[in-house]
């Protein structure tokens, strides 16, 4: 049987690095698998979920290298893939759980429940459904939600590919509500019609929904309906091992898209969020995961976001790109005519794509230094007879003969060469700069050349 698997994001925000996550290992799954990758878009909770956020979603997911088979955009057997426009559906199997005598009309008020609970909590009674309505069965139009009632063998357990067996009994359930008083299924009734409509044979999901999986199991049989294998991934830790928040620094993935970190870096360091590798190496390709993923590699016990890590592997990446791929990617956040000379240059010393603005910002930006006036004189000489070097060995070249000009060596020579032309301190080797500034200078008017910036150095 082919492999199908859903992430089903509810449309309420950008795209978090859990949501991420979990959307990485259903589709890492699904190619592992030739299998199909459906995206559903969970939207019932009217109040919180907007297109303006479901765009979000699927662009963070399209950013992401996310491509999926099925789903909004994209079609598939089973479109419409948002939950607000099966309702109709919904309503199709709530007449058949009537009619199977496993759900029913509840009329009980808000009020009236809230009640019965705070009664079970003073008599220390667990605070389930006291089956009032299932007792005394109606069937006419008067407000009502929909319940589905517990079965005596309502006991239940699961062979979690992530967790192993998971057990639950009977009694942690009283009868619950399917279907809301105003005609919105619950998220653990929609989410079984999903996936039994939508033929999905592998939920891989947060560990925050392991326990409503005893409810969902218990729909799936009273409906007579394959239940599919489940996978809980476990939660996502900040350093500090409370549940990762905003409060530990960016958390969805269109900010570090921001931050300048690369989508298949970010995939990367996600897939590791959990899951190890079988030799144990820590940076792969997209194929190379692809080929080697599986769930019985994926650790149980919650993963720690570490950002130090994730921005080492951003650089492990960036370092290991040619300037030509990187170009693009960059320019998002700065561009100029001389960009991927400039990349080459300084690419090492970059962990985000963000901070190759800064980097360069000596092409762009000169400010005279103070340097000694006779060294400056020496060195303009030495540009105007010679030019700028090109190379190592006319680099080598220059600094010979600035050296007997001058009488100066080692880092008396080469630290007011390096001031003078660089306007700073530090940077990339001057056998780099150079030549890229009288590059940039030569392709784009707003940049001195060498020479230029020594003559300024003369006042
Ligand atoms: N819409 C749910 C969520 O965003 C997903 C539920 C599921 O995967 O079953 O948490």
């Amino acid at each position: 049987m082919t492999v199908r698997v859903r992430f089903a994001p509810s449309p309420t925000g950008h795209l978090h690095v859990g949501g991420a996550r979990t959307a990485i290992f259903n589709w890492l799954f699904a190619r592992h698998h030739r299998g199909k990758f459906i995206i559903r878009i969970e939207d019932t909770d009217v109040a919180r979920s907007t297109r303006g956020s479901e765009q979000m979603v699927l662009d963070d997911l399209r950013w992401l290298g996310l491509q999926w088979d099925e789903g909004p955009d994209v079609g598939g057997p089973d479109a419409p893939y948002r939950q607000s426009e099966r309702v109709e559906r919904y309503r199709k199997v709530i007449d058949e759980l009537i009619a199977r005598n496993v759900a029913y009309r509840c009329y009980c008020t808000e009020e009236e429940l809230e009640q019965k609970r705070k009664a079970a909590e003073a008599a220390g009674r667990p605070p389930h459904y006291d089956l009032k309505c299932w007792i005394h069965r109606r069937n006419d139009d008067a407000p009502h939600a929909i319940r589905f009632h517990v079965p005596d063998d309502g006991d239940v357990t699961i062979d979690d590919m992530i967790r192993g067996q998971v057990s639950w009994k009977k009694e942690s359930l009283g009868d619950f509500i399917l279907m809301r008083t105003d005609g919105l299924p619950t998220y653990n009734f929609s989410v079984v019609v999903d996936d039994h409509d939508m033929e999905i044979t592998d939920v891989i999901r947060a560990e925050e929904h392991l326990t409503n999986t005893h409810r969902q199991v218990l729909i799936y049989r009273a409906l007579q309906w394959d239940v599919p294998r489940f996978a809980h991934v476990s939660l996502i830790l900040a350093q500090d091992r409370t549940k990762l928040s905003k409060r530990h620094g960016a958390t969805s993935v269109s900010a570090y898209a921001e931050e300048g970190f690369l989508s298949d870096a970010m995939v990367n360091y996600l897939t590791l969020l959990g899951w190890s590798s079988p030799d144990g190496r820590e940076v792969f390709s997209r194929d190379y995961a692809i080929e080697h993923f599986s769930l019985d590699r994926v650790n149980p016990a919650p993963a720690v976001f570490d950002p130090q890590k994730f921005e080492w592997l951003n650089a492990q990446y960036i370092h290991s790109m040619s300037a030509a791929e990187l170009r693009p990617l960059v320019a998002r956040f700065f561009d100029a005519p001389w960009l991927e000379e400039g990349i080459e240059v300084v690419k090492t010393s970059v962990h985000r794509l963000t901070q190759f603005r800064e980097q360069l910002r000596f092409v762009i930006e000169y400010a005279p230094p103070d340097i000694d006036r006779t060294f400056a004189e020496a060195v303009v000489n030495e540009l105007r007879t010679n030019g700028a070097p090109h190379d190592p060995e006319q680099f080598k070249a220059m600094t010979e003969r600035l050296k007997s000009a001058t009488g100066l060596k080692g880092k008396a020579l080469f630290m007011p060469l390096r001031l003078a032309i660089t306007g700073l301190d530090h940077g990339p080797e001057l056998i780099r700069a150079i030549p890229l500034l009288q590059h940039a200078s030569e392709v784009d008017p707003t940049v001195l050349s060498p020479l230029e910036r020594v003559k300024r150095c003369i006042r």
